[in-house]
């Protein structure tokens, strides 16, 4: 209360002093400069004097008032578009499309303005389209747009200036549009570079998945390589131990597989490679790996497999070798022959490396007695199986 009377006299004394300071200028001053050409009885020179006074009271306290009321209007209108610009930046920000008053119906368009017939240009027909943020408007023979153009032209362009008249702050809202705009086209530029790296990306990350999955294929026959065998055959042995249960591998070798080249020539032994990878690969588990260990001899890592089972699948194998692999191959049916040699985790052998001699031992015990047959650890000789451990 004490502050508004405070403020209340200072604006009535500011009031007195404009109207004393008229009254003065014109009760004063003013009878002065005209008494020369006046000739006063003195009843009237005062009375003359003191309407002067009085009329440059009431002039004064006018326009006091005057240019407060205009003031008071004009902040007022300021008061209100700065309102206006924070809705539409709050909404702009809200919507995240940056554009600041852009769907405004109450600003006048270049195409009403210049009552323009180019129906093709983008901004034709369209309330929420600026022409000078557009690219590809065209107006006057002159292309509109473009940022850096806006600054040099469009400020002295009759639809821009008409558009932005109501007030400043509708200027400074263009002005963020723009600068918004050209963010934006830099966003859109960022999106397309990062659109590419993005797939570039996906191709390189293809081209890795292609090379790790080469990395581990035979190439002949599409099975796994003796690297990724050794890998595998290591972590399952690992596992198989801390779930205590059993894993069997069985090696193969084909038999006299030399004298097959010899015969048919290597083309056709690269053939019988491959139609032996597609049997072994067709007739086990799909848990089991199918591995090329080395030239003719290919591997089988069967987890949680026990000894009868994994004797029984390399006997189906024997059976199928024989009867398929040669006809298929394009060679006289029963050419082609296998031996092999099975053992098993952790009955035969302790660890992964021993596992592969075990079964190998075993292989060469086929190969010696007579080939084409399936031998399993356990039933060789004490010696075989001594030999083996060391
Ligand atoms: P065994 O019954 O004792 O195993 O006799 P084998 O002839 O099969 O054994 P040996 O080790 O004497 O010969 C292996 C042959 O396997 C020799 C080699 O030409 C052939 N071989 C190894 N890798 C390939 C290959 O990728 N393609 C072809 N065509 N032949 C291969
Ligand atoms: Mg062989
Ligand atoms: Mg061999």
């Amino acid at each position: 209360m004490i502050n508004y009377l405070a403020r209340r006299l200072t604006s009535m004394k500011r009031i007195f002093a404009v109207m004393i300071a008229f009254g003065l200028v014109m009760g004063l001053v003013f009878p002065y400069l005209v008494n020369p050409f006046v000739s006063w009885d003195p009843g009237r020179k005062l009375y003359f004097r003191l309407m002067c006074l009085a009329a440059g009271f009431a002039v004064g306290a006018f326009c006091y008032l005057l240019v407060k009321v205009t003031l008071a209007r004009r902040k007022a209108e300021l008061e209100e578009a700065k309102k206006r610009f924070s809705v539409l930046t709050h909404a702009a920000i809200t919507r995240q499309d940056w554009e600041v008053s852009l769907h405004d119906d109450r600003i006048p368009t270049c195409w009403e303005i210049n009552d323009c017939p180019a129906t093709n240009c983008p901004s034709y027909g369209k309330h929420h389209v600026r022409c000078w943020l557009v690219t590809g408007t065209f107006c006057r023979g002159k292309a509109q747009g473009h940022f850096a153009q806006k600054l040099g032209d469009c400020t002295q362009c009759g639809v821009y200036r008409q558009a932005l008249a109501r007030d400043p702050i509708s200027e400074i809202g263009e002005n963020f549009n723009s600068l918004m705009w050209a963010v934006k086209q830099r966003e859109e530029l960022l999106a397309q570079a990062n659109n590419v790296l993005q797939k570039q990306y996906g191709e390189l990350e293809e081209l890795h998945r292609q090379a790790k999955e080469m990395a581990k294929t035979d190439f002949l026959t599409g099975l796994r390589n003796h690297g990724h065998f050794q890998e595998y055959l290591g972590k399952e042995v690992e596992r198989a131990r801390r779930y205590g249960q059993e894993l069997s591998l069985m090696m193969l070798d084909l038999d006299r597989f030399k004298s097959v080249n010899d015969r048919f020539g290597h083309q056709k032994g690269d053939a019988v490679l491959k139609q032996l990878g597609m049997v072994l690969r067709g007739h086990v588990r799909q848990s089991d790996l199918v591995a090329r260990y080395g030239g003719e001899e290919f591997a089988v890592v069967m987890p949680e497999t026990d000894w009868q089972a994994a004797m029984s699948a390399a006997e189906k194998l024997r059976t199928r070798i024989g009867a398929q692999v040669g006809g298929s191959a394009g060679l006289p049916p029963g050419s082609v022959r296998a031996s092999f040699g099975v053992a098993v985790f952790p009955d035969c052998a302790p660890d992964a490396s021993s596992l592969i001699s075990a079964a190998d031992s075993a292989l060469l015990f086929a190969k010696s007695n007579g080939r084409n047959r399936v031998v399993f650890f356990r039933d060789l000789p004490e010696a075989g199986r001594r030999q083996s451990a060391m």
